[in-house]
């Protein structure tokens, strides 16, 4: 099969590969992936996560795909049904799964970054991270809902977001970013869009906010009560104004680093305010189950669909300004 691969890391050694079809063994399945979302995560495991496995070593955290083999011991799946794969390796058994935080597993990993992953035509994949897709759910959405929607679902979940609050999206316009507007749409938040680009209200951003001007608009916007919720997924760069952003009681949740991950906190600020920070990373199987269910029922703006050749010019030009929307690879067997 084709796969892209690098065994050193840096974009510069990514090469498109005839590899060896992984095989298939007890509780696992074979997925013949048919489409793949690029993302910050695979960005990192490509050029400066350590201890990427295995070497050599096939990127992608998001993909879905049809079944093409099921191992020993696999129920309820079988050749030819469509999936999108949970994108966290997990155990079940560790304190993290049994409280149904699977993303935290001891032992578990981002399939893509602890194992091989879908930057490929075919990937193996534990079938209790298989998931079946509704009838008539297009590949785009199907191969955005691992990292992209879920870890948005979850990160607003993580926010307590309730209806009628104030939710700033940061970076709204990327793959995060999009789906977040759409949950926080959907609770019934006043939702505002940090970006430049002002499409993203057809995602339910009610105000959209260039980040050189955002802090004075949202004063403006709120009367000066500011943000019950802020969500942060560009990590450094934006967490001054995020903070500043923060009303009485208001949380900020960070899931993402693009732009640097060493960050100050005033204390002061924050406990007089009774501000909370709070960290997530990905969403739950539950939560993914959810999502999968509902999925007809969100949108995406799909920028460009590459090939596996294109891999390399995506992921850097994942931070492009000029990027609008999603990056997906197409396998064209
Ligand atoms: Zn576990």
């Amino acid at each position: 099969m084709k796969a892209v691969v690098f065994e050193k890391q840096g974009l510069e050694n990514l090469s498109v590969r005839d590899v060896e079809i992984p095989k298939v063994g007890p509780g696992t399945v074979l997925v013949r992936i048919r489409m793949a979302g690029v993302n910050p995560i695979d960005f990192k495991a490509v050029t400066s996560i350590p201890h990427v496995s295995p070497v050599p070593h096939i990127p992608g955290a998001e993909f879905a795909g049809e079944i093409e083999e099921v191992g020993s011991g696999v129920s309820g799946l079988a050749k030819g049904d469509r999936v999108t794969v949970y994108n966290r390796h997990f155990d079940g058994t560790c304190r993290m799964c049994r409280s149904g935080n699977q993303q935290l597993c001891v032992s578990g990993y981002i399939i893509g970054v602890g194992s091989n992953g879908g930057f490929a035509e075919y990937a193996v994949v534990d079938a209790k991270n298989a998931f079946r897709i509704p009838d008539g759910l297009g590949w785009e959405m199907a191969a955005s809902l691992p990292v992209s929607a879920l870890t948005a679902y979850h990160a607003i979940a993580e926010s307590r977001l309730k209806a009628g609050e104030t939710a700033v999206i940061l970076g709204a316009s990327g793959n995060t970013g999009l789906f977040a507007l759409q949950f926080a749409h959907e609770i019934g938040s006043r939702t505002i869009g940090i970006s430049r680009k002002n499409w993203i209200k057809e995602f339910g951003a009610e105000m959209v906010f260039d980040s050189a001007s955002a802090v004075e608009k949202l004063k403006e916007f709120t009367g000066g009560e500011m943000a019950d919720v802020v969500l942060n997924s560009l990590g450094e760069k934006f967490w001054d104004m995020g903070i500043k952003m923060l009303g009485y009681g208001g949380r900020m949740v960070g899931f993402g680093t693009l732009s640097g991950n060493m960050v100050g906190i005033d204390f002061n600020e924050m406990y007089s305010k009774q501000t909370r920070i709070i960290g997530s990373t990905g969403g739950t199987i539950d939560e993914f189950g959810e999502l999968v269910s509902n999925a007809a029922a969100y949108k995406l703006r799909v920028w460009k669909k590459v090939g596996l050749e294109e891999v390399k010019s995506a992921l850097e030009s994942l931070e492009s300004p000029e990027r609008e929307g999603r990056l997906l690879v197409e396998m064209r067997n």
